[in-house]
């Protein structure tokens, strides 16, 4: 279990690097934080409901249809969001105690 977890996030940490090459460095306040993560929540629920519902994809015709690995692919995008608005928040020191 523990090479799986870890197979994981390595590719959480591959993302988040990627993400800090094309953004830079973030730091938003919690809310915002919050709606890019909601954002990603969003894209993981919609290759997942177009996986399972190919017939609700209004992009099929240019694309093909969608697969698991592109809901997978979202899941490590939205654990990467969350790994960078835990970064911020602790660079800017707000936590009480
Ligand atoms: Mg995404």
């Amino acid at each position: 279990m523990a090479e799986k977890t870890g197979a994981v996030l390595g590719e959480v940490l591959a993302e988040r690097q990627r993400q800090d090459a094309k953004w830079g460095q973030q730091d938003h306040d919690p809310s915002t934080w919050l709606m890019v993560l909601a954002e990603e929540v969003g894209e993981a629920n919609q290759a997942v409901f177009e996986t399972l519902f190919p017939t609700y994809d209004k992009r099929a015709a240019q694309h093909g249809p969608r697969t698991l690995a592109e809901y997978r692919q979202e899941l490590i995008q939205v654990a990467a969001v969350a790994v960078a608005a835990i970064e911020s928040l602790d660079r800017q020191d707000q936590l009480p105690g």
